[in-house]
């Protein structure tokens, strides 16, 4: 029998989202933070670049051009409505991190110290404007590490190393979820009133991404399971600037100090696909971008790869011919870039100090998940139905503050907002709510699926499936994107479930720290999101944001502009464009130039 736990309110992820709600549920109720990672080794510490907030420290900015670069950035499908909250609350969120301890840089005035960021503008010049509040390259580790011990400090339960399985629903409310605790292999039951998903991304569908070994769509993959949508998962961002060929993150920050992607003939290439703000436009521009030039054979030396230039004499240089007095030095980039240094020396033997840096496009982030409204609760339709007590914040929610593609800089805000109103929300409905009758033997489905990996006798290992899922993802569901590619990629999922379900080999039979059987247990979810990512991929014939569709170059408002619902009926997938996007600011669509 596994045991029982009873908690106000569950939070499922230690990163940024989770912590922020468990922070601001723990000062009314019983909270605790479920995660299979130690907290502090979540992906939220390798964050580099910055949080993105109006504070308009070093030049003039406002709450309203962070919302509308958010909106434009997301190619017109985020909804406006959240746009604006994220923007408003952007600003006391980033005070508050402040004042809980987190070291942000400074100005010489003793305030917080901002950069650029792709996208981010001032809305009257169009020029880059400095939003992204930093802690060296090291932002999103101050945001973890203040978190966390500010949960301490709240009498926070931590379960750390407690992997979740299942979502235990009785009817259409949530009762609690199923987690294996790592160390013993045993199930344990955590029965709530409230529960808040904050599992973060899903990289590791794709062969290059950013993503930490353990994004692995856990929590969409339940999600399908227990017969709940999810929002827009084509839509799945490629940084530009990954290292080559690993794809390890070279932070936007690079070309927010004045960094330049430069090809094969030594050309500033950006400059022609956008003349204004050219290495600073949204990712999604930038990506395509240098995909075209490596297609063209633009590549250095003919290879998958342009070079990111932040030597100090190569951005001076620019600098100087855009008539800006700035100057960039080689100290500035050891003390402003010096996990940069680090990375690019370790993992390719390269200093940007004297060397341009190898990079190419990384699966990075996924604007897409779990539908939630405003308020971080989860949905189960296009209509708004919310379910009571069930409750999605940080990367694997879908508000939708992103749409078609994320500004950099806007996760972490999404974190410490919608993380902070997921928590609030909790402490709100657990004064009045009880608690859901666990259905009897609750573990049973979750336990026969186990058992059945843990004693997996066919021929094919993980190892190979997953290689295969990455690749065929990476080739047909990335970039660029056409319907006979999505279709290849789908009928190859299709046919790795199969293998996944049927012909597994497994090496550990065991329980105690059987990450063989965790892994493999990982890699059915990564098939089942990769599969849902491909459908949504197919049925949306336009191109818009990350969705890049060769057969369908063009955005298509007239029958796109709404949100992609995946919904799980009977075991198979329907995708239904049902779920308006909010226009309540009032901008309408319009081409984006940058
Ligand atoms: C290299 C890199 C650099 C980035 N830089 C920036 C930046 O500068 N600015 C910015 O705004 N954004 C940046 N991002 C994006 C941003 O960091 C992430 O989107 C964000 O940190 C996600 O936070 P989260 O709280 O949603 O989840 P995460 O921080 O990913 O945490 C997920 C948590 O869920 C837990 N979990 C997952 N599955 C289970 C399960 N089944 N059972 C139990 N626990 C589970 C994990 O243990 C973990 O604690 C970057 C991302 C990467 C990869």
């Amino acid at each position: 029998m596994a045991q029982v736990h009873q908690f106000d309110a569950i939070v499922v992820g230690a990163g940024g989202a989770g912590l922020m709600a468990a922070l601001y549920a723990s000062r009314g109720i019983k909270t605790a933070v479920i995660s299979k990672l130690y907290p502090t080794r979540s992906h939220t510490g390798t964050a580099q670049g910055g949080i993105g907030a109006a504070l308009g420290n070093l030049e003039p900015d406002s709450w309203e051009w962070h919302a509308f670069d958010t909106v434009k950035g997301s190619d017109y499908l985020g909804d406006q409505n959240a746009a604006k909250v994220l923007a408003t609350e952007a600003i006391d969120a980033v005070i508050e991190l402040e004042l809980m301890g987190l070291p942000f840089d400074r100005t010489e005035e003793g305030r917080i110290s901002q950069r650029r960021f792709g996208g981010h503008t001032n809305n009257e010049t169009k020029q880059p404007v400095r939003r992204a509040c930093h802690s060296a390259d090291r932002t999103g580790h101050m945001i973890l590490q203040t978190l966390y011990q500010n949960c301490i400090k709240e009498n926070v339960t931590f379960f750390d190393e407690f992997h979740v399985v299942d979502l235990i629903m009785n009817g259409d409310r949530p009762a609690g979820v199923v987690a294996v605790e790592i160390d013993s292999g045993e199930l344990h039951v955590f029965q709530a009133k409230a529960i808040t998903f904050a599992t973060g991304g899903w990289g590791r569908i794709w062969q290059t991404t950013s993503n930490a070994h353990t994004l692995t769509g856990d929590a969409t993959a339940i999600w399908l399971r227990r017969g709940l949508p999810l929002e827009d998962l084509e839509f799945f961002q490629f940084h530009p600037t990954g290292l080559y060929p690993i794809g390890v993150l070279i932070t936007e920050g690079v070309r927010g100090e004045g960094g330049v992607l430069i090809n094969d003939r030594g050309e500033r290439f950006m400059e022609r696909y956008a003349p204004t703000i050219k290495d600073l436009a949204s990712r999604d521009v930038v990506s395509r971008a240098i995909y075209l030039e490596i297609r063209d054979g633009r590549g250095i030396k003919g290879k998958d790869y342009v070079h990111l230039d932040v030597r100090p004499e190569t951005v001076n240089r620019y600098l100087a011919e855009a008539g800006e007095e700035r100057r960039l030095t080689a100290e500035d980039v050891i003390n402003k870039l010096p996990d940069i240094l680090d990375f690019t020396k370790t993992y390719a033997g390269v200093d940007p100090v004297k060397q341009p840096i190898p990079i190419q496009p990384t699966a990075h982030y996924a604007m897409g998940g779990i539908p939630t409204n405003l308020n971080a609760e989860v949905i189960r339709d296009g209509s708004e139905t919310v379910i009571p007590g069930l409750y999605a914040a940080g990367e694997v929610a879908c508000v939708s503050v992103h749409g078609a593609n994320r500004l950099g800089t806007n996760s972490l805000t999404d974190l410490v907002v919608f993380g902070r109103r997921a928590g609030q929300q909790m402490l709100d409905y657990c004064k009045n709510a009880d608690f859901v009758a666990l259905p009897d033997n609750p573990t049973a489905e979750v336990e026969a699926e186990l058992d059945r990996i843990r004693n997996a006798s066919g021929s094919v290992r993980g190892i190979e499936i997953r290689k295969k899922m990455r690749k065929v993802m990476m080739d047909h569901v990335g970039v660029f994107r056409t319907e006979d590619g999505i279709q290849k990629a789908l009928d190859t999922i299709r046919q790795l479930q199969d293998d996944f379900r049927n012909n597994l080999s497994i090496d550990d039979h065991g329980y105690r720290y059987n990450s063989d059987m965790l892994e493999a247990w990982e890699l059915g979810a990564l098939l089942d999101t990769a599969e849902a990512t491909a459908l949504a991929a197919l049925e949306r014939k336009e191109s818009r944001g990350a969705h890049s569709r060769e057969d369908f170059p063009k955005r298509d408002d007239e029958n796109y502009l709404a949100h992609t619902m995946i919904y799980s009926e009977a075991g198979k997938l329907a995708v239904r464009f049902d779920r308006p996007v909010d226009l309540s600011l009032g901008y309408e669509p319009k081409e984006r130039v940058y």
